[in-house]
């Protein structure tokens, strides 16, 4: 199958929206933004062997493909539109590629995204993805944005997904399992990054690992956090799957769990638990907003926890 014949098995599966003028076909897509909303822009990109296992199934990498950005969103507060897709192929492979598009167009379908555009390449297997979306001007959820005396917040539970990597590579974990679920197919929460804006502070996807993610937050606001590690949420099939240290570890640094990390004031705890509901996840207080530098973990004893490292970096320097 050559590039355009590639191109045009994409164009006639992807949905389309009526804010779109022009979708893929032309030399740009032609695109309609709500009067009075600000366009919120994110790109992520996903590289075989380093974002995901090589042996993950096509349809899960246009999940998570898609999944990933749609978390940068959600951790803004925006409502999501449109898409574009960058993909680099070994070879041209149309069974790959249906597969890689079930996944992927089932999520954009549940999110009313439509797929306006893209590139299509020879090279080792990488998928880049942009996603556009819409928030109202003043209710961005920015990193910028936590206060001394916040409560600070964590969506659905942690540590599952770098569970699932860990098991994964010492071979023990079955080909069909929650953990595994958790790894392959995250959920971006964007119905309670949607009924968070205007009403958290700060908000941050956790997706190199809890301690290092907020590590951004703290910086960019200026301020230092404390976290409860017995307080961190987790899932009963983490809590099964591995000893106390190793799930904290998880849980702290792991990674890749695409939950949000947010603060809000304490005063409005009620709120956000309504909010939450509402969006229908579960969401727990983890720690608060101090006077500092950084995130600080603690354990029920008391005792600082040090974590062997902090969350994954790219280019460790
Ligand atoms: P150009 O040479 O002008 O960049 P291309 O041949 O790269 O044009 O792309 C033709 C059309 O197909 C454009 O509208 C482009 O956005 C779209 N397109 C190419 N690759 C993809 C892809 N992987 N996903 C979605 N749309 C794509
Ligand atoms: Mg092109």
């Amino acid at each position: 199958m050559a590039e355009f014949e590639l191109i045009t098995r994409i164009r006639q599966r992807a949905a389309t929206r009526d804010d779109v003028i022009l979708g893929i076909g032309d030399d740009a897509a032609l695109l309609q933004p709500p009067t009075g909303h600000q366009l919120v822009v994110a790109m992520d990109t996903l590289n075989a062997g380093v974002h995901f296992p090589r042996a993950t199934a096509a349809a899960d990498i246009g999940w998570k493909a898609l999944a990933v950005n749609l978390s940068d969103l959600a951790a803004m507060g925006a409502e999501p539109a449109w898409c574009t897709l960058s993909l680099s192929l070994p070879e041209s492979d149309e069974d790959w590629l249906d597969g890689f598009l079930d996944g992927f167009l089932e999520l954009a379908a549940q999110h009313r995204v439509a797929l306006v555009g893209g590139d299509t390449t020879r090279g080792p297997l990488s998928v880049c993805v942009t996603v556009h979306g819409f928030v109202e001007p003043g209710r961005a959820l920015r990193r910028d944005a936590a206060r001394v005396g916040d409560t600070v917040w964590v969506s659905g539970t942690l540590g599952d997904a770098a569970a699932a990597l860990a098991l994964l590579e010492s071979g023990a974990i079955p080909a069909v399992d929650t953990l595994r679920q958790r790894l392959d197919r995250p959920t971006p929460r964007i119905a309670l990054g949607r009924a968070l804006s205007g009403l958290a502070h700060a908000c941050i996807d956790v997706s190199d690992g809890l301690l290092a993610d907020l590590d951004h937050v703290c910086e960019a606001s200026g301020v230092g956090m404390r976290i409860a590690l017995d307080r961190l949420p987790a899932s009963d099939a983490l809590g099964t799957a591995c000893d106390d240290d190793a799930r904290a570890s998880f849980q702290a640094s792991g990674g890749d769990d695409y939950e949000l990390a947010f603060t809000a004031p304490t005063a409005t705890d009620g709120e956000i638990l309504a909010a939450a509901a509402n969006a229908g996840v579960p969401v727990s207080r983890v720690g608060e907003v101090v006077v500092g530098e950084r995130v600080r973990a603690f354990a029920a004893d008391g005792c600082e926890w040090q974590p062997r490292h902090r969350g994954h970096i790219h280019f460790d320097g």
